[in-house]
């Protein structure tokens, strides 16, 4: 796990990074595909992200909460 640059400046993350990493994990349970399209990310009270995403095949939206982001300063 890399820092992530931009934190000091107070810029959350880079999703972009972060979308690329975590869409491998994740299979859509209706139809098998791994293709997400992320709706939103926010921030979860608890730590962590969580993202709801809808599979761009068949549409089912899932919410995937994340908590491998840690912060190294
Ligand atoms: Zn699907």
């Amino acid at each position: 796990m890399t820092p992530m640059p931009g934190t000091m400046e107070g810029v959350p993350l880079r999703l972009s990074d972060l979308q690329h990493r975590d869409d491998r994990g994740i299979v859509c349970r209706a139809c098998g595909c791994r293709h997400f399209r992320v709706l939103y990310t926010r921030p979860d009270p608890r730590g962590g992200l969580r993202r709801r995403r809808e599979c761009r095949h068949c549409g089912r939206r899932i919410t995937t909460w994340e908590k491998e982001i840690t912060f190294y300063p």
